[in-house]
């Protein structure tokens, strides 16, 4: 008898915990979000991860894969910390979760998981070198080598938002300067988008941010209607991209990169850009690899951690 089972993935953010069952060709079957209870704590959390568990699962579910957005041991099931939720020390969340709903429980960092749902349902299917990078409020990536998704020594491998891109003082995140992420991520777009409205209240950008202070998506807004303003933010992301993308080039030489997060839905409006100044910087007899937006979009964290669950087993 061919057993049909089911796999449950979740997806940790920082404001949203959305849960979901697939089953083995990717499909959801079930899913189900909160706001995470971020006053509560990670015992409200873990409250909220059983209750959204016991909605979407199924007779036949056989494990849970939870995508970390932070540093954990996979070993011992132990997520060590979690910079976007306070209190995620130390926290045994595999062996909480198990010991709540009897399912097998594996983690995962968030952007491992979002490119193994890209790299088995999504832009990267049956791609052998592959990259998948998100760009949003930070740069997360991960990388697929010869068939294998690469994790390195405690997993840090795949973090290139915090390799250094630039001499200019661009605070990151991390507390260092001039990491890729502090000028290319969603984050650092919006900043600039802010500044060009205050030298140029008259464009089309300023009127579709109107009081509020603008956003990433205002400038792809604007770049669509034609704003010189807006376009011209998108000719500097996408050179700072394509340093990046360089890069990532040199070290791993995917086949593809595919590109998730916000900042992905101006590709279309980047791409030529983006292709010339890597085509300029690659070493010669070495071509631009073919670059795709992400084809699950939101959802390729929450697959992609079910995918991780499965594929543990
Ligand atoms: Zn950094």
């Amino acid at each position: 008898m061919v057993r049909e089972d089911s796999f449950i993935g979740i997806d940790l953010g920082g404001t949203q915990l959305r849960v979901a069952a697939i089953d083995a060709a990717g499909r959801i079957l079930d899913r189900r979000a909160a706001p995470v209870d971020r006053a509560g704590g990670v015992r409200a959390v873990i409250g909220q991860m059983e209750a959204l568990i016991a909605k979407v699962r199924r007779p036949d579910t056989a494990v849970v894969g939870i995508g970390v957005p932070g540093a954990f041991d996979p070993g011992q099931g132990l997520v060590l910390d979690i910079p976007a939720l306070a209190g995620w020390t130390a926290i045994p969340l595999a062996t909480e979760i198990e010991a709540r709903t009897g399912l097998p429980t594996v983690l995962e960092n968030d952007a491992k998981v979002a490119a193994l749902g890209e790299w088995r349902f999504g832009a990267g299917r049956g791609i052998a070198d592959f990259a998948y990078l998100t760009i949003s409020t930070g740069i997360g990536g991960a990388f697929v080598v010869g068939d294998r998704l690469v994790r390195g020594f405690r997993g840090l491998a795949g973090e290139v938002g915090h390799t250094r891109i630039t001499d200019r003082s661009a605070p990151c995140s991390c507390g260092h300067e001039g990491c890729w992420e502090a000028v290319a991520s969603g984050t650092a777009l919006a900043r600039a988008a802010r500044m060009a409205v205050d030298r140029q209240p008259r464009s089309r950008l300023a009127a579709l941010a109107g009081e509020a202070p603008a956003t990433g998506e205002d400038v792809t807004r604007a770049a669509r209607e034609g704003c010189p303003v807006a376009l011209t933010l998108l000719r500097e992301e996408a050179a700072w991209l394509a340093a990046g993308l360089v890069n990532v080039q040199h070290a791993f030489s995917p086949e593809r990169v595919v590109l998730g997060g916000g900042v992905s839905q101006a590709l279309d409006l980047m791409l030529a850009d983006i292709r010339e100044a890597m085509r300029r910087r690659l070493l010669p007899g070495h071509e631009v690899p073919d670059i795709a937006s992400s084809k699950l979009g939101d959802d390729a964290g929450l697959i992609g951690a079910a995918v991780h669950a499965k594929e543990s087993r």
